[in-house]
């Protein structure tokens, strides 16, 4: 069995192939020589019965004879010579039968002979009776007689027994040939079954082995393939990332980073609607400030900033089950029967959480491609961060600090711009140059710092009275410019009284303090009649207010002549 286990179930099978074969070839043998030896008894038995018929004939031919010789009779001799005739033709037939056998054929050549001798001496004793209608008393012819017959039963013998030892001995090789077979048969066909058997078992076995292979083939098989997705999805991501990236990168303000990534969102995470709140500067509550997809479930557009878990807890929040798990509470219960999830993502710019992402869809557990959406808004998160990154220090450039009005710098550059519209609209435009009465002395009686406050509760009261496309700088110090466009001189004059009433009722410092008090002149300077160009309007209105101050503060006063280009213009402080 060792033997068997080392080889394998081909070989296994090729060695019970090669017994069942031999052994089928051994059998065909052994029944071929089994049909020759059948044939051969056969014939034996021929032959044995041919000599049983000579010698019976033999005896009918010498009683014929015989008769004959005692009674005469015509009937005795004509059946003596037909008898005669066939005892001769059954041993010309005996002669043919054994031909193949030397001795035996020269046994039945001589046995002819005798008997063609004894014939003849019958013959020759009939004769003789013939002659002395006697018995023959002739000796030598009885002796003749008795002796021939002695021969031929000697010659019949020898022939009966050569046959009969043919015939055990076919008998003999017959009978091994059949047990010879038979032994084959029996060891043959059951170590041939036994050997198909293994050869089965080892089959069965190394097939199980096989198809198990090939299932583990197909089980790697079908991972690989799930690992080439997920490799191919994740460069897709990758190339996403970097798409939203490089656009969120090249966004002017903030609003374009709002539409950048809704779209961004709507593409990348199409089966997720999504909301973007940004914290609103007094961190009271956050504004919804974009939207994309269905909404699956009713969200509050203005919530506190504690109603998110991810601006509490500063990670993302994932919702396997908006309908009956914890959620964020700006997000309300889901509409339909189906089941919704959701994931909140915290946005932080210079490690301040400065709004969120909310991401909600239908199905249960965690939203597909969650890594991806949490990625996104890093992206997002550093975006926001470089965006309020420039738009403070553009704030920086272009404000006073103090007042948070426009600085002279902005001033400059955006009186040219304004005059240019206006001037292809053919609108008039007004530069209203205002400063603050006695302010050295207010400084001087109040302090500092009171005088500070005093410039900003004017700029408050200033911006109050400003339509949104006028433009109210700090010229310097405590003189401050307004650009009106599309403005004429009658509503220009208005709106300067305004201020200056709006100027005079001012209450600064304490309630109850009632000394603390400013007053302001201005002067008003018009487009096209005053000048055409920025610094033409400015020294007119300069010198409209070095009139007002003039004529006794707290008043406003109108340019009245333009102003040479070249005369230089009043310092400011
Ligand atoms: P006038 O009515 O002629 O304009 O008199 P005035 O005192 O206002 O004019 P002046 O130019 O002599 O003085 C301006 C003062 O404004 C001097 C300066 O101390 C004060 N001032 C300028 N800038 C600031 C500021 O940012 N804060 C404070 N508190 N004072 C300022
Ligand atoms: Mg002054
Ligand atoms: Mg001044």
């Amino acid at each position: 069995m060792i033997v068997l286990r080392n080889l394998s179930p081909l070989r296994v099978f090729l060695a019970a192939t090669v017994i069942l074969v031999s052994l089928g070839l051994y059998v065909v043998a052994n029944a071929i020589q089994f049909a020759s030896d059948y044939r051969a008894v056969t014939h034996t038995y021929t032959v044995l019965q041919h000599l049983d018929r000579i010698e019976s004939l033999k005896h009918q031919v010498v009683a014929e004879s015989r008769g004959y010789l005692l009674a005469g009779r015509a009937e005795n001799r004509d059946s003596f010579w037909r008898i005669g005739g066939a005892l001769q033709r059954e041993a010309d037939v005996l002669a043919e039968h054994v031909i193949d056998n030397d001795a035996q054929h020269g046994r039945a050549v001589a046995l002819r002979r005798a008997l063609d001798a004894r014939l003849r001496l019958s013959v020759q004793a009939m004769q003789s009776w013939r002659a002395g209608a006697t018995m023959p008393g002739d000796a030598p012819l009885l002796m003749a007689i008795r002796h021939g017959d002695r021969d031929i039963a000697m010659r019949l013998e020898h022939l009966r027994s050569a046959e009969n030892a043919l015939l055990s001995t076919r008998s003999r090789r017959a009978e091994r040939s059949a047990w010879l077979t038979l032994l084959a048969a029996g060891i043959g066909i059951p170590l041939s079954l036994l050997l198909i058997g293994h050869a089965q078992r080892r089959l069965a076995r190394e097939n199980r082995v096989r198809r198990q292979a090939e299932a583990a083939a197909s089980d790697s098989n079908a991972e690989l393939n799930a690992t080439v997705q997920q490799l191919a999805r994740l460069s897709d991501s990758m190339a996403a990332l970097s798409q939203y990236s490089s656009m969120l990168q090249g966004a002017s303000d903030a609003q374009e980073l709002y539409e950048i990534t809704a779209s961004t969102f709507r593409r990348l995470l199409p089966g997720l609607g999504g909301l973007l709140y940004v914290i609103r500067a007094s961190r009271d509550h956050a504004e919804l400030v974009a939207q994309w997809g269905g909404a699956v479930a009713p969200n509050d557009p203005a919530p506190a900033l504690q109603a998110c878990w991810s601006v509490r807890r500063h990670a993302p929040f994932a919702m396997d089950d908006l309908r009956h798990g914890l959620r964020c509470s700006h997000i309300g219960r889901p509409h339909g029967a189906e089941d919704v999830h959701g994931l909140c993502v915290p946005l932080s710019a210079h490690g301040e959480v400065v709004g969120w992402l909310s991401l909600q869809g239908e199905g249960r557990g965690r939203i597909p491609d969650e890594s991806l959406a949490i990625r996104l808004c890093e992206q997002l998160s550093l975006a926001l961060a470089n965006v309020r990154l420039r738009e403070s220090l553009r704030h920086q450039a272009v404000r006073d600090p103090l007042t948070g009005l426009f600085n002279r710098r902005y001033l400059e550059e955006s009186l040219a711009r304004e005059i240019a519209r206006c001037q292809r609209r053919a609108q008039p435009l007004a530069v209203l140059m205002l400063d603050v009465d006695h302010f050295k002395s207010f400084n001087d009686r109040h302090g500092h710092a009171m005088g500070d406050a005093a410039l900003s509760a004017f700029a408050r009261m200033l911006k109050t009275r400003c339509r949104p496309e006028d433009i109210a700088c700090r010229y310097g110090g405590e003189e401050f410019t307004l650009i009106l466009p599309e403005t004429d001189l009658a509503t220009a004059l208005e709106r300067a009284e305004d201020i200056r009433a709006g100027a005079a009722m001012l209450r600064i410092g304490d309630a109850g303090d009632a000394m603390l008090r400013i007053t302001v002149s201005i002067g008003v300077a018009l487009m096209p009649e005053h000048g055409e160009v920025g610094l033409e309007l400015m020294r007119a209105g300069d010198r409209a207010l070095y009139r007002a101050k003039h004529e006794g503060r707290d008043r406003v006063a109108v340019a009245d002549v333009p102003v040479a280009v070249g005369e230089p213009m009043r310092e400011v402080y």
